[in-house]
């Protein structure tokens, strides 16, 4: 059954309702939640239980890229940043699109600097889609979409991943009908949060060709870019033929490099389109942290600590899927990410939400339901993705391997 915001106790009127409206953020009588991230973290803090749920490391960043924080700290860099980052930072995101990636870039022109990826995501789509503007994610999608979409006021339109033998897929039918005239944006997420799907050749050039054939705008949204495990590769939207001019690509320090508190974000692009969201992102925040730019800019020189994440991070999924396996769910192993989707339906669980909220009873661990990263039909009520990936429960691995040993330990008595 839906409700209506209209219902939604005293709250007054405001775009913040579409916010909420649109993230899913409304309580079955009236309550007005916080992110299923927010939520999930209480339950595991108030039960004690293992968090898996909300995505961070439980170890920080190298040491090193701290010390390069700290030296910039007392260096001085304490007051205001420029609006569009640290120069250095501008240089350092240009050389790493350069040498991992052949991308041509202007660090003055062409790279912007953000509070995290988060309001690289926000800007944008203030910045460049509005009332009648569509904008196109896949489903399941990022929390933080949904809710900039209707920020800007435009509508969302979303294009499934399903689940198959070969993982969560795109579903080229959907795309077609979903990228059309009214499509001003393509928003794209791979490696994608929360299936761990990395987007293969033949999904992207489509992807890429419904954006020409519309003249829409993609954005893509690859914080986990280095975040890829076994012969799974990251390929730029951007370096497909004919993208770079309609492409803005977004990425972030968070997942790299383990610091998901500092928030520096930043996005590349052509130059009309970055000063098209650096004109709004000046009126957001501005700019922040200007000594943890310096930092990133020092580690993004250096491709080994991702590289080593990345290795670190596929043993520890195989360490999660095996033990989720072995308690009973029938698991699909993420090609990237922090995350693996797991289905309680062979455990006799049809509800991704009731399993999470009696998971830490159950067995002392918190996951988040992957039909919270689903939107609704026009009557509120839950998509057919939601309904389709209903039983599915996202558990993130970027966690200590003794946590995850115990987790593990404690899902066993699912089966029992
Ligand atoms: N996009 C995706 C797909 C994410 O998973 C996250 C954070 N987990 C973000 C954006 C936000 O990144 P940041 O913390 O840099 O704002
Ligand atoms: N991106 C993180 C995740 O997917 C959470 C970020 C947040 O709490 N907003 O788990």
């Amino acid at each position: 059954m839906s409700t209506s915001l209209e219902q939604a106790g005293p709250y007054p009127p405001g775009r913040w309702r579409d916010v909420a409206r649109a993230s899913g953020l409304l309580g079955p009588t009236g309550t007005v939640t916080q992110t299923v991230f927010a939520e999930m973290t209480q339950l595991a803090t108030a039960t004690g239980a293992i968090n898996l749920g909300q995505g961070f490391p439980d170890v920080d960043g190298p040491a090193w890229v701290q010390e390069l924080a700290v030296d910039a700290i007392r260096a001085g860099h304490n007051q205001y940043a420029p609006g569009d980052g640290v120069p250095p930072l501008r240089r350092a995101v240009a050389d790493h699109q350069r040498r991992r990636y052949g991308l041509d870039l202007d660090p003055d022109t062409q790279v912007l600097v953000t509070t995290g990826a988060t309001e690289a995501i926000a800007a944008t789509l203030l910045a460049l889609a509005g009332p009648g503007d569509e904008v196109v994610t896949l489903e399941p999608f990022y929390d933080s979409y949904a809710a900039s979409i209707a920020m800007a006021g435009a509508t969302h339109v979303t294009v499934p991943l399903v689940a198959t033998p070969a993982g969560f897929r795109l579903d080229r039918e959907a795309l077609r009908r979903a990228v059309g005239p009214r499509t001003r944006i393509v928003l794209l997420n791979s490696p994608h949060n929360p299936t761990g799907t990395v987007l293969d050749a033949d999904e992207l050039a489509a992807i890429a060709a419904a954006a020409r054939e519309h003249d829409a705008i993609v954005v893509t949204d690859e914080v986990y870019e280095h975040l890829v495990f076994d012969d799974a590769r990251h390929v730029p939207v951007a370096t497909l033929p004919g993208m770079a001019q309609r492409t803005l690509a977004i990425s972030s320090a968070g997942k790299t490099f383990s610091f998901t508190g500092w928030k520096v974000g930043w996005l590349t692009g052509p130059a009309e389109l970055v000063t098209a969201v650096r004109t709004v992102k000046q009126f957001l925040t501005y700019s922040s942290g200007p000594a943890f730019q310096h930092a990133v800019a020092g580690a993004l020189a250096d491709d080994d600590a991702p590289r080593a994440l990345a290795t670190s991070l596929a043993a520890r999924r195989d360490l999660l899927c095996a033990g989720l396996v072995a308690a009973g769910f029938d698991v699909t192993v993420p090609r990237g990410t922090y995350f693996v989707v797991a289905d309680g339906a062979p455990l006799g669980f049809a509800d991704g939400w009731d399993l999470c909220r009696r998971l830490p009873d159950l067995a002392g661990v918190v996951g988040v339901p992957v039909s919270a990263f689903c939107g609704t039909d026009a009557d509120g009520d839950p998509s057919a993705t939601a309904r389709a990936l209903a039983s599915r429960v996202r558990f993130t691995f970027v966690k200590r391997e003794e946590v995850l040993r115990d987790a593990v330990g404690r899902l066993a008595a699912l089966r029992r």
